[in-house]
């Protein structure tokens, strides 16, 4: 996997201050997408054993709310095999700290038996996220004043909330999904 940037104090990407990794790979090619130089798989740098252990180090003060994770797409089959094994890493290095993933694919399309993302690592990975923003970006639906996600069909899922209720609860927005 190869990712195109670490923002090591980001507050846009999540609640409070966080670490925010950007992976590099995406076949959704959302149009108006904001950065399409993330579509390409070796867009930036390698993720490393390196990567990691900055990463690790980068989430330990603790003014940093936890990593959130983005695109790319970090639900490529490609990216689900490197970023389980690390998910595992950070949860267990920072139990307390949250983990955000924004994805193109739906919560829907992710759960999805032969759905293109969908691998063995997925339900996975899923478990160990707190917050799943997912959807594609649409820009009919776009509005600046939304936290958090840049179009309206977008979802601030608490994965959490979700896994006790049996079905999908969103976190306390100012505006109405549209799904
Ligand atoms: S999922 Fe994100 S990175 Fe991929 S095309 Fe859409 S907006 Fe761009």
């Amino acid at each position: 996997m190869y990712y195109g940037n670490i923002k090591n104090c980001d507050i846009a990407n999540g609640e409070g201050v966080r670490v925010s990794l950007f992976v590099s790979g995406c076949t959704n090619h959302c149009a108006h997408c904001f950065q399409p130089e993330t579509w390409n798989f070796d867009y930036g740098q390698p993720f490393t054993p390196e990567t990691e252990a900055q990463i690790i180090k980068l989430l330990s003060p603790s003014y940093i709310a936890g990593l959130s994770l983005l695109g790319g797409e970090p639900f490529e089959p490609a990216n689900q095999e490197a970023l389980l094994p690390f998910l595992r890493r950070v949860r267990e290095a920072y139990p307390g700290k949250t983990i955000w993933c924004y994805s193109g694919f739906t919560l829907d399309e992710l759960r999805t038996e032969g759905s293109y993302p969908r691998r063995e690592t997925t339900d996975d990975m899923l478990a160990l996220l707190d917050v799943l923003v997912d959807g594609r970006f649409m820009e009919e639906y776009k509005d600046l004043a939304l936290r958090f996600r840049g179009s309206r069909n977008q979802r601030l899922i608490d994965l959490n909330a979700t896994r006790r209720a049996g079905q999908v609860v969103c976190l306390p927005d100012r505006r109405t999904n549209l799904s």
